[in-house]
């Protein structure tokens, strides 16, 4: 299992301008240590030209590409704590958008929505009298024709750019307990969605998944692996291929999502895979949650083969099976605990729960789109009840196993 993260505090070179920063850093427990900090970004815009610039802690090495389908920029970086308040997200000018995080463990990305085809006139970063570091990127409109150009310029590069090393999973190491992984949801450059108070779905759920990752292993019932334990990006295609290279005996994905469209829609709702959604609001949910890694500036490719393979249908029929029956032993779990959605298991095409051998689950604890469920959501007693009951079914899913091992112990021991 990874270390859980650890500041490296006197690697952090606190700047006099920075020291406030810095301070508040050290006190929040699990932050990511990152040498360099940002503290700010602005956009300036004339008629002749956009400029992002980023305030730094250090200098770094920064490169930009072009890409399209939606047209955008992105600034690949070394890892950089951002530390900007949620509310001066910059935009204004060519820039139309823009999102940043950690991409993988040790680079961050930046991702800038354009408000129209753009070119990159200079990116640099230069110091300031203070100690910090000036971050400028300079964009200038062009034709849709130059920017197609750039933007196959720029395919190969950025192709290169983009790949990541896979997470593995810790090996099992002759552990035959039943293995649960969960996926907490989002993280890194995509925040997942954002309340009006600024609170984000990936943090709440990163904070959901490490209390019931502790409930389980307290029980020493079950080997338990998470897909990420830091605020960093993963794909959702390597979300589902390590639960499968882990032998996951159970996939649990934790979202707690916005529905602008349907404000009304709150409480708990579990959801497993299907190739037809079961009502209009879980297909939008889906179709919104399987952007999340074109919009971290992934080229997703279409995973899924139609391989016609009967073996392959039969397991994967049983596996929606076993999927349906957690979904049920969860939501009669969820009862007593959580405010249940009037719907409560729903179905829909979610590239996450794709696993065809392993019975995987989507549990939205709640809406960020709802005001009563972002109160539960953020609340330490709810979280401590919310992650029991999930214990619970859990515990309730596997008892057969679980009995099975326990007859097979009494009757190898002396
Ligand atoms: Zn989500």
């Amino acid at each position: 299992m990874r270390p859980a993260p650890v500041l490296a505090g006197p690697t952090i070179r606190c700047l006099a301008a920075l020291a406030l920063v810095c301070a508040a850093l050290v006190a929040s427990a699990g932050a990511r240590a990152a040498d360099v900090i940002a503290i700010a970004a602005r956009v300036e815009a004339s008629a002749v030209e956009t400029r992002l610039v980023f305030t730094l802690s250090a200098p770094v090495e920064a490169r930009a590409f072009s890409i399209d389908r939606p047209d955008r920029i992105v600034l690949d970086l070394p890892a950089v704590n951002f530390q900007i308040p949620a509310d001066a997200r910059a935009a204004g000018g060519l820039v139309a958008s823009m999102r940043y995080g950690l991409f993988a463990a040790d680079r961050s990305r930046v991702v800038i929505e354009l408000a129209g085809p753009a070119r990159v006139v200079a990116l640099a970063t230069e110091p300031r009298d203070d100690g910090a570091h000036l971050l400028a990127l300079t964009l200038a409109p062009v034709e849709a024709v130059a920017f197609a150009q750039a933007v196959s310029a720029d395919a190969a590069g950025f192709r290169a750019a983009s790949l990541r090393p896979a997470i593995e999973p810790a090996p099992a190491d002759g552990d035959d307990r039943p293995t649960i992984v969960i996926d907490p949801g989002h993280g890194g450059i995509d925040p997942g969605a954002v309340a009006r108070g600024g609170v984000h779905e990936a943090d709440v759920v990163l904070e959901f998944a490490r209390h019931l990752r502790r409930r389980l292993e307290e029980s020493g019932r079950f080997r338990v692996l998470m897909t990420r334990e830091e605020d960093v990006f993963v794909a959702l295609t390597e979300r589902v291929a390590f639960a499968r290279r882990a032998g996951a005996d159970l996939f649990v994905s934790i979202h707690a999502d916005s529905l602008s469209s349907a404000p009304q829609v709150s409480g708990l709702t579990v959801y497993t895979n299907a190739d037809e959604a079961s009502d209009r609001a879980s297909a939008t949910l889906a179709a919104r949650e399987n952007q999340a890694d074109a919009l971290a500036g992934l080229v997703t490719e279409e995973a899924r083969g139609e391989i016609a393979d009967i073996l392959r249908d039969l397991t994967e029929r049983e596996t929606r099976g076993y999927s349906h029956v957690f979904a049920t032993t969860l939501v009669g779990g969820m009862e007593s605990v959580a405010r249940l959605n009037k719907n409560p298991h729903r179905q829909a095409a979610f590239v996450v729960l794709r696993a065809y051998d392993v019975p995987s689950v989507l549990v939205e604890l709640g809406y960020l789109s709802s005001r009563r469920d972002i109160a539960l959501l953020t609340s330490d007693g709810w979280r401590e009840r919310a992650t029991a009951a999930m214990a619970d079914a859990m515990e309730r899913f596997f008892a057969p196993r679980l009995a099975d091992r326990a007859e097979y112990r009494a009757a190898v021991s002396p």
